[in-house]
């Protein structure tokens, strides 16, 4: 017997010789399988077939494990995604697999120790001293002085009607003390705890939610009943309901409905927007049948969850990051996508370039299961094929409770300034607010696109700026550390006390990065408690999560931040929020660059004034009377849509045709320039018009590598498919040519 066998490597798949003892194999299952002369790796056999292939090949190893790996849906999705983002399946493996369930690279020794032993849950159950609801009474009162235990052995016993006294069973997980707590009770005789294999049936006990759903207002009662009649007859709903509404508890209804039915669910959001605030809030309704799966967990804890849910019957409800979408979902029927239009879901490298959304409402096609995407401004690709009556289409447009939706002004910061009402990078209508609100004791968002203090750093007599020597972007400088770095590899370097061109002036720090709006607001409100949050500040999750939390606490009247503020938060005591630079956002060089504009100063918009006490948002430009501008002020979503499509539609964007870019890089510039002249000109002979560049991208050079890209656009009418192929034999080509074939050749497909 022969297979092709998926190794997480970029070529393949390879085809292997299935030697004896390899009884009960078939695809989806992990094998051993040799690469070169010592390397060793589990592969994922993928086909199997009895004629030879008619070379010759090598004999695969020993199965590991004697259960696919791989579920039927997972297999048809890594094909699909190998085949629409022009990668491997390989590079898909390499992905989608957390790293501790296939080893790869490793030599026959380390090989050998690798087991295979099936995951454990550890498990915690009421110990030898709390035999009875009396004993657990006097063991209750007997806590009354070590709250935390207390409060854990409650937590505990409200799952259960007799409050586990009968042999009540929870996973460890579902109890949020820590292990110094949980380890005194054991002590104590109270809790004692069991490892369980996470094998099939592992399906969490009865698990009472501690918090019941949230009745919902009308308006969201209404909504959820047009996503409930839209899925009769569609796959995909597009959930478009404005900051505040209560999308969330939506969700929550939606989630109930599939997990009653036995069905798995899987709720993504961007990494960002995974704090504890959400969480929490899904945690209290669905308890310990909540899976949460991020970048912050370790291989082995994600190799667990991927093990558990592979040998569970259903009724799942998995809380994660885009790279969730690669586990099994068992019974899947249900997938949200949490605000859709967000650039996160889009994987830029490395392969596979996915596109998390576009895979889910992929993946619910296929395997007959529904995909809500919401969002309160929707990405227009979305929102198309929604009113065009591709997706189902629920809106819903008032806020929830007493929230209204807040007033935004603009403040024309070239007039403010020639009229001398502006202190340092604050208008005065922004000032004004500030101390209006501060005064007022509530809390004040200031929104600036850059970290750091100085975005760039300029000679004022000679226009020298300090680029990075390994990448086309300038330096910013860091008052803390008092250096300049680059924001794209690292480098570093110490501030040059003059000019290195003419020598005559001390260079000057130019534009604002939050780093000196933190200054600025200190010295121009001295009284008010100021936090920052950028990648800083927030460097770990950790320091993340303690500054979203401390804020949330009102500990800090002003927060500081850079697109981090701009996610799903929820302040009660905001009353303020500053857009200090919109015109950063306005004018990047990119065709999506009024709709990220509309987004992202819609979602920080949306987080002031979600409570009675109303909310105001002012935001300073230069550019007042710009029409993304214009549209934020008056909430016109429409409005951007429809100015935005008839750009689009004179250049054959998406929505009116795909976009393909060939990447070429290389750290030789002549080779790389001819080597894409080359692609470029193979690609004219077949696309003819449809093809642009080569050309540098906005930052062409990254870490000493030169950048080049070759546009395609496939317009809508014509097989995307078809030119794909093409496209992939022409790069097939370049890798065979006998000097192009040192440059480095990939597709990004839908880039953002
Ligand atoms: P969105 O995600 O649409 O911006 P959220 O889901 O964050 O809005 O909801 C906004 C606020 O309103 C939250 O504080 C939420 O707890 C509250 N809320 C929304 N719907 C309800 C409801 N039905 N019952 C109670 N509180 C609600
Ligand atoms: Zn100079
Ligand atoms: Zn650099």
């Amino acid at each position: 017997m022969y297979a092709d066998i998926v190794v997480p490597v970029a070529r393949g798949p390879f085809t292997f010789r299935i030697g004896e003892g390899a009884a009960g194999i078939c695809p989806g299952m992990g094998i051993e399988v040799r690469l070169g002369a010592r390397k060793r790796y589990m592969g994922i056999v993928w086909r199997l077939y009895d004629r030879p292939p008619g070379f010759a090949t090598k004999t695969a190893g020993r199965l590991m494990g004697d259960a696919p790996l791989l579920t039927p849906a997972q297999m048809e999705l890594w094909k699909w995604m190998a085949e629409y983002y022009m990668c491997t399946l390989g590079d898909v493996m390499r992905f989608a697999m957390p790293a501790a369930l296939k080893p790869a690279g490793l030599t026959e020794e380390e090989f050998r120790r690798v087991e295979y032993r099936p995951a454990t849950v550890r498990y915690v159950k009421l110990g030898p001293s709390v035999a009875d609801a009396q004993a657990l009474h006097v063991a209750l009162e007997g806590l009354h002085r070590a709250k935390a235990q207390q409060a854990a052995l409650l937590a505990f016993c409200a799952a259960f009607p007799d409050g586990g006294v009968g042999g009540g069973e929870l996973p460890r997980s579902a109890l949020s003390a820590p292990s110094v707590v949980l380890n005194k009770l054991e002590e104590k005789g109270i809790f004692s705890f069991f490892d369980r294999e996470a094998a099939v049936g592992a399906e969490m006990p009865f698990d009472r939610a501690q918090v019941p759903l949230a009745p919902l207002s009308p308006a969201q009662t209404d909504a959820l009943e047009e996503v409930r009649r839209e899925f009769v007859s569609q796959d995909c709903v597009l959930l478009y309901g404005v900051t505040g509404s209560g999308k969330t508890e939506l969700y929550m209804h939606l989630m109930a409905d599939a997990l009653a039915r036995g069905k798995s669910v899987l709720y993504m959001m961007p990494e960002i927007a995974m704090t504890s605030q959400l969480v929490a809030r899904v945690r209290s309704v669905f308890g310990s049948r909540v899976t949460l799966y991020h970048s912050r967990l370790g291989e082995r804890r994600r190799a667990e969850i991927y093990r558990r849910l592979l040998a569970s019957g259903g009724g799942e409800l998995v809380l994660g990051v885009r790279s969730a979408l690669f586990l099994p979902l068992p019974s899947f029927g249900l997938v949200i996508v949490d605000e859709e239009h967000d650039q996160s879901y889009k994987q830029a490298e490395p392969a596979p370039r996915y596109n998390a959304r576009d895979c889910a409402v992929w993946m619910a096609r296929r395997s007959g299961a529904k995909c809500l995407l919401a969002s309160a401004t929707p990405s227009i690709e979305s929102y198309v094929n929604a009113t065009g009556g591709k997706y189902g289409f629920v809106t819903l447009a008032e806020r929830y409770g007493d929230g209204r939706l807040p007033r935004i002004a603009v403040s024309d910061s070239l007039r403010a300034f020639k009229r001398g009402e502006r202190r340092l990078h604050f208008d005065k209508a922004l000032l004004d607010r500030m101390a209006a609100t501060l005064g007022s004791g509530r809390q004040v968002m200031l929104f600036q696109n850059r970290r750091g203090f100085a975005p760039w750093v300029e000679c004022t007599q000679c226009g020298w700026v300090a680029h990075c020597p390994r990448c086309s972007v300038t330096l910013t400088y860091h008052k803390l550390g008092d250096r300049m770095k680059c924001h794209l590899c690292g480098y570093s370097s110490a501030l040059p006390a003059a000019c290195p061109r003419c020598g005559t002036l001390a260079p000057g720090l130019m534009g604002f990065g939050t780093e000196k709006v933190e200054e600025e607001v200190a010295s121009l409100f001295p009284t008010a408690r100021i936090l920052r949050l950028d990648r800083d500040t927030a460097a770990s999750p950790a320091r993340y999560e303690r500054i979203v939390a401390d804020f949330e606490r009102g500990e800090a009247d002003v927060l500081v931040g850079t697109q981090m503020v701009t996610k799903g938060f929820d302040f009660p005591k905001l009353g303020l929020v500053g857009i200090l630079h919109a015109d950063n956002l306005l004018n990047y060089p990119d065709f999506r660059a009024s709709e990220r504009a509309y987004q992202t100063m819609t979602q920080v918009a949306g987080r002031a004034g979600r409570t009675d006490a109303g909310g105001e948002v002012v935001i300073q430009t230069m550019q007042p009377d710009h029409p993304v501008v214009r549209q934020v002020q008056s909430f016109d979503y429409e409005g951007m849509v429809r100015s935005q499509l008839v750009e689009r539609s004179a250049f054959g964007y998406p929505p009116y045709g795909k976009l393909v870019v060939v990447n070429l890089r290389h750290r030789d510039e002549r080779l790389l320039g001819a080597a894409a002249a080359w692609v470029a000109a193979r690609m004219r002979t077949l696309f003819g018009e449809r093809v642009y560049g080569p050309h540098p991208p906005v930052v062409d050079k990254i870490g000493g590598e030169n950048y080049l890209e070759i546009l395609l656009k496939i317009e809508n009418g014509r097989s995307p498919a078809r030119a794909k192929e093409l496209l992939a034999e022409i790069l097939k080509e370049a890798a065979g040519h006998g000097e192009y074939r040192r440059v480095f050749i990939f597709c990004d497909v839908d880039p953002q």
